[in-house]
């Protein structure tokens, strides 16, 4: 098509309006036909080796472009259809999530009209959605007036904001003594997070969980009463609020309150959890959420958003300016191209009371969202979230949740109902573990051993997806159950799957594997 006498006409790299509309219609039917049957194909997606994948795909840079349709057809049938399907009732692995249409709009949206939320000069009503959106997500999760942040790439880029942060406004520049606590539940991001903040790893303390796998406060206390003494600076504590092994809440209050007391920063990471807050059962879940400084959220986890969109939520937001503002990065006396894009930064003063990025905060100036995260250049991730919460409305998006919280009962009510199953951690508002025991095996390794055994079978089999995690040193299988497509049926199947492994596994002994 690109020899086509019309085409010379054209401007460079792009398409006729007709061949454009041709191949948006084909990739429009293929995103109605993705997101209408979740199911039409194995959970765990067609299988492909690397080999296999390697030969299809692997080819030198195209010097010559071919037909946009045809291109868009071979994705959606090969490589786009080769890898886990989140969105499917049955997958019960990871933090599945379910995806939009308003989304995939959005996201082709925000790409079309190049919207970019950096420098209010360029991007003013893109960074207004933006605003807008973060301030939406401040009211649902009941965090106080003035609190904000903005949309990063996920939990990994949330968490390393915040505690970025927390180093900058509590350390005054000197890391030495310095000393992180979470509990050992808590997600490896946090750890990397302050890696690459310069600290080294014996700053951060992970205290052992207690036997309901949460941060044990008094524990804590004693912990940081212990490295004070010693000369040591505790300067910040990371609760997690729905760890991602068992969804267990970390006692929020009582952290808030030590964390007051010691003059300590209290960063929540609830890139799971946090959204189970629009929920009524949520709220009292969760108390204590609004007591945080910081809180990480991802809208790509429990609010059902296509990758990538996390949120990074600050109690008082001018604090991120701090550690990220461009003028404060400036290595030239003369800021350069960047400078006409800058406004000036606020007095110190003024900080919190500023435009800045709060909810209860007039929209008094222009803001630039660049100076308030690790990103020069953004994109609209909130476009996503926003057309999606318009167009659904937050009504359904707090069913949705509450829903998910009931599947997780309902499943750990089954596992704890079944001879041949053992519930090994209770409902952790979307996450429950469990293994398949057979009468007669006692805990140790060849249990443990089964539970890998029966993921694999059962993940092979392409009917659910369910894979093992650890929990207090034992290899358990976990389900999370955030799905809304997801159905209590759905659950029962994925019960028997790994109860008809189980039993086929158990009666051939070791050492059959499963075939994969
Ligand atoms: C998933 C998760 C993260 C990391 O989030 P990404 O979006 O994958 O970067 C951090 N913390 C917790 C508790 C999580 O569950």
């Amino acid at each position: 098509m690109n020899d086509t006498p019309s085409n010379h006409a054209l401007p460079p790299l792009s398409l006729s309006e007709a061949d454009m509309l041709r191949a948006g219609q084909r990739t429009i039917e293929r995103v109605v036909a993705r997101l209408s049957r979740p199911d039409a194909g194995p959970v765990r997606g067609l299988h492909r080796t690397r080999d296999e994948l390697d030969k299809e795909w692997r080819e030198p840079p195209p010097e010559h472009g071919e037909d946009l349709t045809a291109l868009v057809d071979r994705l959606a049938e090969s490589a786009l259809a080769v890898g886990m399907r989140s969105d499917h009732p049955r997958c019960f692995a990871f933090v599945p999530t379910a995806g939009t249409y308003p989304a995939v709009l959005a996201d082709a949206l925000a790409a079309a009209f190049l919207a970019v939320p950096s420098a209010w000069l360029v991007g003013a009503g893109p960074t207004q959605l933006e605003l807008v959106t973060i301030s939406w997500l401040c009211e649902l999760l009941g965090l106080p007036p003035g609190s904000g942040g903005l949309f990063v790439s996920g939990g990994t880029e949330a968490n390393l904001t915040a505690l970025a942060v927390a180093r900058d406004t509590r350390l005054g520049g000197d890391l030495r003594g310095a000393r992180a606590y979470c509990s050992d539940q808590a997600h490896p991001s946090v750890a990397k997070a302050l890696h690459i903040l310069g600290f080294g790893r014996d700053q951060l303390v992970a205290v052992p969980a207690d036997a309901s796998l949460r941060l044990p406060v008094d524990v804590l206390a004693a912990r940081i009463r212990q490295d004070r003494a010693g000369g040591l600076r505790p300067f910040l504590v990371i609760a997690t609020a729905g760890t991602t092994g068992t969804g267990a809440v970390d006692p929020l209050p009582e952290l808030a309150e030590l964390c007051r007391a010691e003059g300590l920063w209290l960063h929540t990471d609830g890139a799971i959890g946090a959204t189970a807050r629009i929920t009524e059962r949520g709220r009292t879940l969760l108390a204590g959420l609004e007591a945080s400084d910081s809180v990480t959220v991802d809208p790509h986890k429990w609010l059902f958003q296509p990758y990538d969109i996390g949120c990074v939520l600050l109690r008082e937001p001018e604090l991120l300016r701090g550690t990220f503002a461009m003028a404060r990065h400036s290595v030239d006396v003369d800021a350069g191209y960047l400078s006409a894009s800058q406004t000036p930064a606020p007095p110190a003063s003024a900080a919190g009371a500023d435009a800045g990025t709060g909810t209860g905060a007039a929209p008094t100036g222009p803001v630039n969202l660049s100076d308030y995260g690790v990103q020069l250049t953004r994109g609209l991730r909130a476009l996503k979230l926003w057309l999606s919460l318009k167009t659904f409305g937050v009504r359904a998006f707090r069913d949705a949740v509450a829903d998910g919280m009931r599947r997780a009962e309902y499943a750990a009510g089954r596992a704890a109902a079944h001879p041949e199953l053992e519930l090994t951690s209770p409902a952790g508002l979307c996450i429950l573990t469990f293994r398949y025991r057979p009468a007669g095996l006692p805990r140790g390794p060849e249990l443990d051993e089964l539970q890998a055994r029966v993921s694999q079978a059962v993940v092979a089999g392409g009917q659910a997806m369910v894979v093992p995690t650890r929990v207090r040193g034992e290899q358990v299988l976990r389900m999370c159950t955030i799905n809304p497509r997801g159905t209590e049926a759905d659950i029962d199947a994925a019960f028997d799957q790994v109860v008809a492994a189980g039993r086929e596994l158990a009666a051939r002994g070791r050492p059959a594997g499963a075939d994969h």
